[in-house]
């Protein structure tokens, strides 16, 4: 069980329900659009408006606690902060899926920051294109 109250502490942000709510959910499905994200609190919190769950969505990716995985022709995916990783963005259905870093990608990006003398702080790394289920269906 992560401690999403303690998170938010951490971050400076007040520790809210409709917050770890928000926390939880991208949590358990890996990564949501605000869509997502709202159709499932609103089921804990049938008064929260789509503003406010997008207010505190945008706050936490300002305060460093979630993510956003742009997707081209669609709307954005959000997790939450997690080891480096790359992502294959699926363009048709919108699935992302979380790959780790292995000797080659890592190699890579050393050298070439390192050659750069480019001090890295932050990476997204999103592949595009289609997947193996969306391949399918389109034949
Ligand atoms: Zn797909
Ligand atoms: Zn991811």
């Amino acid at each position: 069980m992560v401690d999403y109250a303690t998170q938010l502490k951490e971050s400076g942000l007040k520790a809210t329900f409709q917050r770890m709510n928000i926390l939880e959910n991208i949590g358990n499905h890996g990564h949501m659009s605000i869509d997502n994200i709202y159709n499932e609190v609103l089921s804990i919190h049938p008064s929260l408006s789509l503003a406010t769950v997008y207010k505190n969505i945008i706050l936490m990716v300002e305060k460093g606690l979630l993510v956003e995985v742009p997707i081209e022709g669609q709307k954005s995916k959000y997790e939450l902060l997690k080891d480096d990783h790359i992502h294959l963005v699926c363009t048709e259905c919108g699935e992302v899926e979380d790959k780790a870093h292995n000797m080659a990608t890592d190699s890579i990006f050393h050298t070439m920051t390192k050659k750069e003398n480019f001090r890295l702080s932050k990476q997204q790394i999103n592949l595009y294109g289609v997947c193996s289920y969306c391949q399918e269906a389109i034949v």
